[in-house]
């Protein structure tokens, strides 16, 4: 049953690779997204089929704290950022306490439902994921920008064929980057190792959203520049919540949820403490 259950699933990508090749050639790549979301539709099989994560007083949430503004190890270290103050916010909104668990983010997506019921990560809205979560509201644009060693004359789509790019393993930039003709992609756990090899001239560049690129270039102003994705034709990419598929109750609760922290002034505040540094 099991193995019924993978193969018409794996049937189900094959079919949507096709028709996402066709439509577009500077969206995440659903071909390369394809080995994880296969190793997801295996787990949720075993996610259990009860209730709401509703029920639960604690819900516990996963995110990656390896992406700063959105989420970094704090202080203390334990995880901090935009999305750890947002996903506190909407707990208290729905009176649930709020565990977050630091994990790899390629591993997030495949753990919603089973070991963690919310995963909140800065992570982008994408057909492949949609099949094995459910996503709240977008709380947030974004797009890929393109990290350069100053100098380097990496300026347009053409400019990174055939190029040594680093991205974080499993993200939108990922996708792009194994797009990319000739391109030869190295994928690291942690974004900041890519970042670390740039400096050390092990990849031309780096291809990451565009809030962290910025945080990862202000440390070495004097080395590297983010350029905009949209100068290499990246297209806009949302961040949401990614909750259990199916879970209709906590999809609309976590909604209402934000919803009424933006009409409360709670959302900006927290755009401001946490990203434009107002
Ligand atoms: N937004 C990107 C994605 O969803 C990267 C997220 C991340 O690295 N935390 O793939």
């Amino acid at each position: 049953m099991k193995k019924l259950l993978a193969l018409v699933l794996t049937g189900v990508l094959g079919v949507s690779v096709l028709t996402a090749c066709g439509s577009s050639s500077s969206a995440p790549s659903a071909a390369a997204e394809t080995a994880s979301t296969e190793a997801a539709a295996a787990s949720t099989e075993t996610a259990s089929a009860s209730g709401s994560a509703l029920d639960k007083d604690t819900l516990i949430i996963g995110t990656n704290a390896a992406f700063p503004p959105f989420e970094y190890a704090g202080d203390d270290g334990t995880p901090a950022g935009f999305d750890i103050d947002l996903i506190n916010a909407i707990g208290e909104k729905l009176g649930k306490k709020v565990e977050v668990k630091d994990m790899e983010f390629d591993s997030l997506v495949a753990s919603i439902g089973n070991k963690i019921d919310i995963a909140i990560a800065g992570m982008t809205v994408t057909e492949e994921r949609q099949k094995m979560v459910d996503f709240s509201d977008p709380y947030y644009e974004a797009v890929q920008n393109v990290i350069v060693v100053n100098g380097s004359e990496i300026a347009s789509a053409d400019d990174l064929k055939n190029k040594k790019i680093g991205v974080q393993l499993g993200t939108t930039g990922d996708f792009i980057a194994s797009d990319i003709e000739g391109s030869e992609v190295s994928q690291y756990n942690k974004a900041v190792d890519a970042v670390n090899d740039l400096l050390n001239g092990r990849v031309d560049c780096v291809i990451i959203d565009a809030n962290p690129a910025q945080e990862f270039v202000s440390q070495h102003a004097e080395e590297l520049t983010a350029l905009e994705g949209t100068q290499f034709g990246f297209e806009t990419e949302n961040y949401a919540i990614a909750m259990p598929k199916g879970d209709a109750a906590l999809v609309e609760a976590v909604n209402q949820a934000l919803k009424e922290l933006k009409e409360d002034g709670t959302f900006d505040k927290l755009v401001a403490e946490n990203i434009t540094g107002e």
